[in-house]
């Protein structure tokens, strides 16, 4: 195995940490910083895979793990956050995220944790079968060892700036994605880390959660106007390369969005349920892959939600088997 590495203007180091899943890798950042050492964002996965990445990406660039002096993670999902306690571990260094991020990671992999039961549960009012809400339950609760330990952590207010590679870059709260996520911009290079908030080639996911923000695609689009307006030579992604046309990234985003709306509410003409209308817009093949199950499904009922609250479908059936329709 051979970690791909690149280095960016500035001498930003971007390092392909591998996934075991779809999305094949996260884009972990290395950025010097003024007194010496690096800044270390998103540090990835904890797998072993990722951690013999990790070694030889360090050795390539004759880095020392001394050298790791700050970790700074973009939002709380488990393939940007879980190595941040390892490395904390290894080096001291702080940890920095927002408190609405790190609020999730306690809601998902705190020792009381009852989510995986509060998703099945969720699911199943949608109209998911059994055997598939369990399937989702076992691959959510296997990444608890894949975050852990998990990291004190210092928390990171939006609105305010922070020094990084030797300039002041403000913090964005950027919703819809994760809640809590941070964007950060610097005005003089023009450069933009948008962890996965916008993404060349592939849309990020919006997911529904039981127990959080009611329509995140709502939230995400509104963010996603907010981003529109700053000026961006060079975005730095949380998965893919970075791109420079970012402008032009989020009219597309959002144009696949009004599509995938306008297409949903023509098929509930007929009515149906979120997991039945998830198998028709996004395949019965996911029925053995419940890690992209899960994504899919979340994004299918994030969608619906969006829909019901501007009155364009509404619920039939009953609250044990949720049904939507649409109002002409
Ligand atoms: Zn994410």
């Amino acid at each position: 195995m051979t970690v791909e590495t690149k280095v960016w203007g500035d001498g930003y180091i971007q390092v392909k940490i591998p996934l075991p899943f779809s999305l094949k890798w996260v884009n972990s950042y290395l950025i010097p910083e003024e007194g010496g050492g690096y800044t270390l964002i998103d540090p990835g996965l904890h797998t072993d895979e990722a951690l013999q990445s990790w070694d030889e990406a360090f050795l390539n660039h004759g880095i020392t793990i001394e050298q790791i002096k700050r970790i700074i993670v973009t939002h709380q999902h488990p393939d940007h956050y879980g190595l941040a306690g390892h490395f904390q571990d290894r080096t001291g260094a702080p940890v920095y995220i927002s408190e609405r991020s790190h609020g999730y990671t306690r809601r998902l992999w705190g020792e009381s944790s009852t989510y995986s039961e509060e998703l099945r549960a969720h699911f199943a009012i949608h109209g998911m079968p059994d055997e598939l809400t369990l399937a989702i339950k076992n691959n959510l609760d296997g990444f608890v060892r894949q975050v852990s330990p998990q990291p004190d952590v210092t928390y990171l207010n939006p609105g305010d700036t922070i020094r990084l590679g030797g300039y002041e870059w403000q913090m964005i709260d950027a919703p819809g994605h994760a809640f809590g996520q941070l964007c950060f911009y610097e005005p003089s290079l023009e450069y933009m880390i948008c962890g996965d908030q916008v993404l060349p080639h592939i849309t990020p996911n919006i997911a529904f959660n039981p127990g959080e923000e009611e329509d995140p695609l709502g939230c995400f689009l509104g963010s996603l106007d907010e981003l529109y307006a700053y000026k961006v030579k060079l975005a730095f992604p949380g998965h893919r390369e970075p791109f420079d046309d970012f402008a032009g990234r989020i009219v597309e985003i959002k144009q696949h969005h009004e599509r995938r709306l306008q297409k949903m509410w023509e098929m509930l003409r007929e009515p149906s349920s979120a997991f039945e209308l998830c198998e028709h817009l996004f395949g019965g093949h996911l029925r053995t892959n419940p890690h992209n199950l899960r994504f899919a499904m979340s994004e299918t009922v994030a969608h619906l939600h969006y829909l019901e609250k501007r009155g364009k479908v509404i619920r039939t059936g009953t609250a044990d088997t949720v049904m939507f329709r649409t109002v002409e």
